[in-house]
């Protein structure tokens, strides 16, 4: 008898819960993948996102092949495949494991419940998360909101799941109806030529090996210098496992269990602790699923954002701002589909108070642009930095992107890699050439002379709003 192992973002064999449930069962697991953007409610999965799932799910299966089944893989509406897919097939239950995105949450409660109805054993488990969300709240029995008691109460109740090997052999199935193939691309949309996702894969490799080589990289290479390490954007010293994580390619509890006799204790604690950041970004989407489109503080919504003309975000979104460390981190976002997590915080610090634009604009960018565009890392990350968030920096913090860059990227090789123009420019003044009387300087290219606006004028306008804000309330 056959069970539906409905794969989504988990796309890996081991550690697969939603796998070992069938297997246990004694039930013959049939891989099933189902294109269906439309359930996603107001988020999309953007380009970025669609062209890594393109190559995981080619990965994926590969990966079945050589275990003598394969992904079937189908479009449409997900509860109508599955209730047809188990007419064809007889199969008696439907395992899936879960996500945590509103929409999602909304759409898999009802299916399972349909499911259910019609007698087919329809389950969902963890395979994402260390803690469920709903298995972590504070004395009070509230959602954490804070993430030092949230990440203290994790550690003290640390008990993640079991790291689990892929089945070596799973029984191949014949074609069912309704099945399309993979490369079909108004399925999984690749990029339309002239593919402007090529550079990426210089950089990538989508899927379950992808994941395991990333990590065995970082465990090797940098794991030592994490903590300090982590915030020179030049380095490669983070683990760059975000989008394999985002895609399920690789278990947070196997990072936690590979990295248990790796590298300086210290090291790897400060490692864990940013998988906790995760956690609690997951956490915060499922208690307050209104963020990703909402201030998490209403105190905000009666800031006053500017109004964004076109050519002021076109300029942000394109690299072009005259601010050095912003633009080298929006040309890497463009040319990789990543960006460093500290030139994250300083270009989302840069839109949201130097130009005062919302948030939501910025986080919309990120969706589209980045390989690990995940709505809960992302939503808390920008409305952390907007200072809207739970646990938020505070608005009056405000990034200095020269300051920023000098001490973290003392060299300059950050900028001269995704600026080449300002390569020729000595280290200290590629971070602001306009300082170095760069005015007419011919090496610059036509990158700006001069900031969009004065880094000064912009941090006094956004002290000023937020003043005057705390003065309406
Ligand atoms: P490492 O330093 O190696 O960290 C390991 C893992 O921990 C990451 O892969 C990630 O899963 C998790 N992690 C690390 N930092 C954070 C964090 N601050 N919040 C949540 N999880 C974290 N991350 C995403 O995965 N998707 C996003 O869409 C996203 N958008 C962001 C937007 C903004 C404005 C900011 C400031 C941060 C955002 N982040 C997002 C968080 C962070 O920048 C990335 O997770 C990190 O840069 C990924 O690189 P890494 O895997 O090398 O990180």
């Amino acid at each position: 008898t056959v069970a539906i192992v409905w794969f989504r973002n988990d796309l890996r064999l081991r550690d697969h819960p939603a796998l070992q449930a069938a297997l246990k069962a004694g039930l013959a697991p049939l891989p099933v993948y189902i294109h269906a953007p439309h359930e996603e409610g107001d988020w999309v999965p953007g380009a970025a996102s669609d062209a890594w799932r393109h190559r995981a799910l080619a990965a994926l299966d590969s990966d079945l092949r050589g275990r003598g089944s394969r992904l079937h893989v189908f479009a449409g509406d997900s509860l109508a495949t599955l209730q047809a897919i188990a007419a064809a097939t007889g199969a008696t239950a439907v395992f899936w494991n879960r996500r945590y995105e509103p929409a999602i949450e909304a759409r898999d409660t009802r299916i399972r419940r349909e499911l259910r109805i019609q007698g087919l054993r329809a389950e969902g488990f963890n395979g994402s998360l260390l803690f469920e969300p709903w298995h972590l709240e504070t004395k009070a029995g509230d959602p954490f909101r804070v993430f030092t008691p949230f990440w203290k109460a994790a550690l003290s109740r640390w008990n993640p799941p079991r790291t689990q090997p892929a089945p070596s052999w799973l029984p191949g199935i014949e074609a069912i109806p309704g099945e399309r193939a993979l490369d079909d691309l108004a399925l999984t949309p690749a990029p339309p030529e002239p593919r402007w996702d090529a550079p990426f894969w210089n950089h990538w490799t989508p899927g379950e090996r992808g994941a395991a080589a990333a990590l065995r990289t970082f465990v090797h290479d940098s794991l030592h210098d994490y903590s300090n390490g982590r915030d020179r954007p030049a380095e490669s010293l983070t683990s760059r496992l975000s989008p394999h994580l985002h895609f399920g390619e690789i278990a947070p509890w196997r990072i936690v269990a590979e990295l248990a006799d790796a590298g300086p204790p210290d090291q790897r604690a400060a490692y864990v602790r940013e998988l906790g950041w995760r956690e609690f970004a997951h956490h915060v989407l499922h208690h307050f699923p209104h963020t990703p489109d909402a201030n998490f503080n209403p105190r905000f919504d009666d800031f006053e954002w500017a109004d964004p003309a076109p050519e002021t975000l076109h300029a942000w979104q394109h690299g072009r701002t005259g601010v050095p460390l912003v633009d080298a981190g929006m040309r890497e976002l463009w040319a990789t589909g990543w960006m460093h997590n500290r030139v994250r915080m300083i270009v989302a610090s840069y839109l949201t108070k130097h130009l005062r634009i919302h948030w939501r604009h910025g986080a919309r960018w990120f969706w589209d642009t980045l390989v690990d565009a995940d709505l809960a890392n992302n939503t808390l990350g920008w409305q952390w930095v907007a200072g809207t968030g739970v646990d938020a920096a505070p608005y009056f913090r405000v990034f200095n992107p020269v300051l920023q860059g000098r001490r973290l990227d003392p060299g300059g090789e950050y900028i001269a890699r995704w600026l080449p123009e300002l390569q020729p420019l000595p280290p200290r003044a590629r971070h602001a050439p306009w300082e170095a009387g760069t005015a007419n300087c011919v090496v610059m290219g036509d990158y700006p002379r001069l900031p969009l606006i004065s880094l000064a004028d912009g941090r006094r306008k956004a002290l000023e709003a937020i003043a005057r804000l705390k003065r309406r309330q």
